[in-house]
């Protein structure tokens, strides 16, 4: 087992949703995670990362940051997610190395997949067959990013790690419509037609692709499982093993804003990948399992982006 206890840890991203996610789980642990603003680290210049690193010599180090966003924003910015996934990743991996950390942790995301892997999906289906489109450019370079990590441990001996999570949502998510993930875009939507009296809200697509979700902190809560009891050169998926249909998690989620009219397919927008459902056997093997379900997790969403409104 790897001690996490004194060490000084890097949550790289810290600000996004994971990221956030993932210093709440370590201060309730204990531990005062090192964390760097944009203005002091620039995580795409590689010799302001070098800088930060070599003076600040992290030993733990989680690489939580990333451009991400839902179907639409992946498709119409594949510059911005190939380009800057790339540049983070490799940044923060080289320059870790120099230092050299203690370990490293990498998060991908389920669609490194195939787009018709089999189901549910296996750590074994990388790069067996072509990758969903809407989603290749961000795919690509977080399969990079999982080679390097795999390079670094094969050539220099460094325990660097990669982790790939399912769909997640929870507190700190993005709501804005264009850019968002299905989740946070459905309550927004919810709590929009709820407010307004609306009689129908739009739900992107046919909504009989499959979807499996996470709740945020049941993911950072399997990363730093994972940081102290794995330490191989394979990646791993997190997963819940639930999954439903996109038409489903509209319905839970106008249920749990309070929603009552109809919901309305609008099929000129992509479905995507027809269906993503992880295999986590290998993470459940290892003795961690998640505890928040869909319906209590969409509830702390939902009251999570209420406070964000109440911010404004
Ligand atoms: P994906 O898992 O990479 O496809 O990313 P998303 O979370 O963006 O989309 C998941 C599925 O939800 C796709 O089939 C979308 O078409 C569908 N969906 C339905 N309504 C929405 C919406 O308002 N926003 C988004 N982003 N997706 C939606």
């Amino acid at each position: 087992m790897f001690d996490l206890d004194g060490k000084r840890i890097w949550v790289a991203g810290h600000l996004g949703m994971v990221g956030s996610a993932l210093v709440r789980r370590l201060e309730r642990d204990g531990h005062t995670p090192l964390t760097t603003s944009r203005t002091e680290v620039d995580l795409m210049r590689q010799a302001e990362v070098e800088g930060w690193v070599a003076a600040n010599r992290p030993q733990v180090v989680i690489i939580a940051a990333a451009t991400v966003g839902g179907i639409a924003a992946n498709s119409s910015k594949p510059v911005d997610f190939l380009s800057n996934n790339l540049q983070i990743g490799t940044n923060i991996m080289t320059a870790c190395a120099a230092v050299p950390v203690e370990k490293l942790l990498y998060l991908g995301s389920s669609c490194i997949y195939p787009r018709l892997a089999p189901q549910p999906m296996r750590e074994d289906a990388l790069l067996t067959g072509p990758l969903e489109p809407t989603n290749q450019w961000y795919a690509i370079a977080k399969i990079a990013g999982i080679m390097l990590a795999q390079a670094y441990r094969q050539q220099h001996g460094l325990d660097m790690i990669s982790a790939m999570p399912t769909n997640l949502y929870g507190p700190g998510d993005n709501y804005d419509l264009e850019s968002s993930h299905v989740i946070p875009a459905l309550i927004r939507k919810a709590v929009d037609a709820r407010d307004s009296a609306a009689e129908t809200m739009t739900v992107w697509g046919t909504g009989t692709p499959l979807r499996e979700f996470m709740h945020v902190d049941d993911l950072a809560d399997a990363l730093v499982f994972l940081l102290r009891n794995y330490s191989e050169h394979d990646h791993i998926n997190v997963g819940t093993g639930q999954e439903l249909t996109i038409a489903e998690v509209a319905q839970t989620i106008c249920d749990v804003v309070g929603f009552k009219g109809k919901l309305v397919f609008d099929t000129s927008r992509p479905d995507g990948s027809p269906r993503k459902l992880m295999d986590s056997a290998r993470l459940l093997g290892l003795g961690w399992k998640p505890r928040i379900g869909l319906r209590e997790g969409l509830e702390t969403a939902y009251q999570a982006y209420l406070a964000g409104q109440r911010r404004r």
